[in-house]
């Protein structure tokens, strides 16, 4: 039978990867993409962006949505101060079999809760199910038109302090129309557009910021 991209991933990481060393499977990870076949990881360009962004709130506690192969959740979680946590949600269920390996062949499996389901049922649960005051970060990167009703569900669920920061990514490509202009047009937010490209292409994209002034 014919192996799936995130089990190729998975090989790469192996193959290429030093284990405990979350910036060679970030590496290895890039390697494999750029040059043997695209994946939908955030990639070297705006991953770069993200750490910026994650190294300057410093959070303790931060959602991200779309695991998809661990890619993110391993830069994000590298870059988290001690006792920090990132939950991380997937949906589907072989995604979430690859990124558990990835994330132990990191080493940072202590920092990492992945959460195998949809980002609409979780979301409500987070409070009752994991003790979660509020995100200091959310790293938005799961199906494009799930930006938004996943934002006004974290707002409804009281799961935002003024201070939170939302990252967004793929705002242009494959884009995220309603979402940037609800969070534009709002006077809760301060937002930035960080202008880059789409992982491993050069075509236009970028990463959304947002506080959350309360
Ligand atoms: N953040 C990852 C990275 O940069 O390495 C890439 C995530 S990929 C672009 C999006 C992932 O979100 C897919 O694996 C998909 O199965 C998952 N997904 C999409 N919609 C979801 C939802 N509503 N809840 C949970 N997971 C979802
Ligand atoms: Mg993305």
């Amino acid at each position: 039978t014919q192996s799936t991209q995130p089990q190729r991933i998975l090989g790469a990481v192996q193959k290429n990867a030093t284990r405990g060393d979350p910036r060679s499977v970030v590496k290895a990870i890039d390697q494999y993409c750029r040059n043997k076949e695209w994946a939908m990881n955030v990639g070297d360009e705006k991953g770069c962006i993200l750490d910026s962004v994650v190294s300057e709130v410093n959070p303790s506690t931060v959602l991200e949505l779309g695991t998809y192969c661990g890619y993110s959740t391993v830069r994000i979680a590298s870059l988290l101060p001690p006792n920090a946590k990132l939950f991380t949600l997937e949906f589907n269920p072989h995604n979430a079999v690859i990124a558990r390996q990835v994330i132990a062949w990191a080493g940072v499996e202590d920092k990492v809760q992945l959460i195998e389901g949809a980002s609409g049922d979780w979301i409500p649960k987070m409070k009752e199910h994991y003790g979660v005051k509020t995100f200091d970060l959310v790293f938005l990167d799961h199906w494009k038109d799930r930006y938004l009703p996943d934002t006004k569900l974290l707002e409804e669920c009281g799961l935002l302090r003024k201070g939170s920061v939302l990252l967004a990514d793929n705002v242009i490509f494959p884009g995220a129309p309603e979402y940037l202009e609800y969070i534009r047009g709002n006077q809760r937010y301060e937002s930035c557009f960080f202008k880059s490209h789409l992982e491993y292409t050069k075509a236009l994209d970028g990463l959304e910021k947002s506080v959350f002034l309360g």
